[in-house]
């Protein structure tokens, strides 16, 4: 069977891989700890489960304009005053079908092929892959030896006469490290000065802990004219818990606006009418819901920094946001793919291998569960590990006994 060359190159998404080996196992009756999900466990705003089941029962579901519906447009720009303190206008603002769609439609239209795209290490699993699958090449730049946010003179060593864009996810998904705000400065000003396009994939700044706070990128920003090369990226994913929905969005240029908006109108016309009116829902409706959020998971990550600071042969670089964090597990493993497995294989615990986000020898471990998911499959993971652990555990009914290590 013939298939495209390129799409054939496309790698399996890691972490939906990893959702469905744990689906399978799951229906098998197996006791399974899901330390690799990507989306918080809360409720859906109210409001936005009002403001769609509102459009759902008005039975005038269509096509809306490929931008958005005005409703979410106007919340999107009230959001981006609110929270950045940057005043945008709706030509600067699409909605998209989820971040993901945002990033992949974003890269359509603005890379050539052989463009090159630097990435900072760890990175999101999507970044490169949906690069190369628009013929560009992603450049990865790695943090020095136990770092999570790369020094911009390695940034800047990357950088060549190809570079169009350079990506930074802060909060950082898988890391959980947010960068801190003179990198973010620099790195404003440094794109601004070489002309290349800063994307800012914000979906986790409002998760952030310990009274941190994700800096606002349009603070250094010298540019505010029509050339400006600097682009949010967010949504309503994580922090309204609502990744079913997929609603995100960019803000941009305005001809970057508007050559996405052609780009958007071929491949989906727009996202669905009934889940936009949700995102418009949630992002006008009562905020409490993602401070609320916020404060569970910082709950939660106390507790798993806490379990892993008990684990001698793991070193952390505590997370300062979202809701991941990706221990050091080299000294049971340097790879990382074959440790994932191993642990779902014996302790029935599902991480993300960290050689996915370009950090081998590391796993990326949720706490976006409950408190009992986190110190179970922590324990579960020590006792796979640490032979000075107790050699019984149970897990599920079932007692077992270590018998490797
Ligand atoms: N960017 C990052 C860094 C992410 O972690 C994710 C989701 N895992 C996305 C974008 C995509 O979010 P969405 O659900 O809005 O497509």
């Amino acid at each position: 069977m013939s298939i495209s060359q390129l799409a054939k190159e496309i790698k399996e998404s890691a972490t939906l891989a990893q959702n469905e080996k744990a689906r399978i196992l799951r229906e098998r009756g197996e006791a399974v700890i899901h330390l690799g999900a990507g989306e918080p466990k809360s409720k859906v705003p109210i409001d936005a489960i009002l403001a769609c089941s509102a459009k759902l029962t008005s039975g005038d579901i269509r096509y809306t304009p490929t931008e958005g519906i005005p409703t979410l447009i106007k919340a999107i720009i009230r959001y981006t005053e609110d929270n950045y303190d940057k005043v945008v206008g709706p030509e600067n603002v699409i909605v998209s079908a989820g971040a993901k769609q945002a990033f992949y439609n974003l890269m359509m239209t603005i890379l050539n092929p052989q463009d090159e795209v630097i990435i900072l290490a760890p990175y999101w699993v999507s970044y490169p892959e949906i690069v190369k699958m628009l013929y560009g090449v992603p450049v990865v730049v790695k943090p020095e030896d136990g770092r999570f946010q790369p020094r911009m003179a390695d940034i800047i060593q990357s950088v060549s006469s190809y570079t169009k864009v350079i990506v930074i996810n802060s909060p950082n998904n898988p890391s959980g490290a947010v960068y801190s705000e003179d990198f973010i400065g620099e790195i404003v000003e440094y794109c601004e000065k070489k002309d290349i396009y800063l994307v800012m994939d914000d979906i986790y700044h409002k998760l952030v802990f310990n009274g941190k706070k994700a800096v606002s990128c349009y603070k250094y920003a010298k540019d505010d004219s029509d050339n400006s090369r600097l682009i949010v990226i967010n949504g309503v994913s994580k922090a309204y818990a609502m990744t079913g929905f997929r609603i995100g969005w960019t803000i941009a240029n305005r001809k970057v606006t508007r050559t996405m908006i052609n780009v958007a109108a071929q491949n989906t016309s727009c996202p669905s009418v009934v889940l936009q009116a949700a995102a418009a829902g949630a992002l006008g409706g009562i905020q409490s819901v993602v401070e609320n959020l916020r404060l569970t998971l910082e709950n939660n990550r106390e507790v798993m920094v806490s379990e892993l600071g008990a684990f001698s042969g793991v070193k952390l670089i505590p997370p300062d946001g979202t809701f991941y964090c990706l221990p050091d597990f080299s000294a049971y493993s340097k790879d990382s793919t074959a440790l994932a497995a191993f642990l779902l294989e014996k302790a029935l615990v599902v991480a993300v291998p960290g050689g996915e986000f370009g950090m081998e020898g590391h796993l990326r471990l949720s706490f976006c569960g409950s408190i009992k998911e986190i110190t179970e499959g922590v324990a579960r993971i020590k006792w796979a590990l640490d032979p000075e652990s107790p050699n019984e555990i149970y897990i599920g009914d079932r007692k077992l006994r270590r018998d490797w290590v």
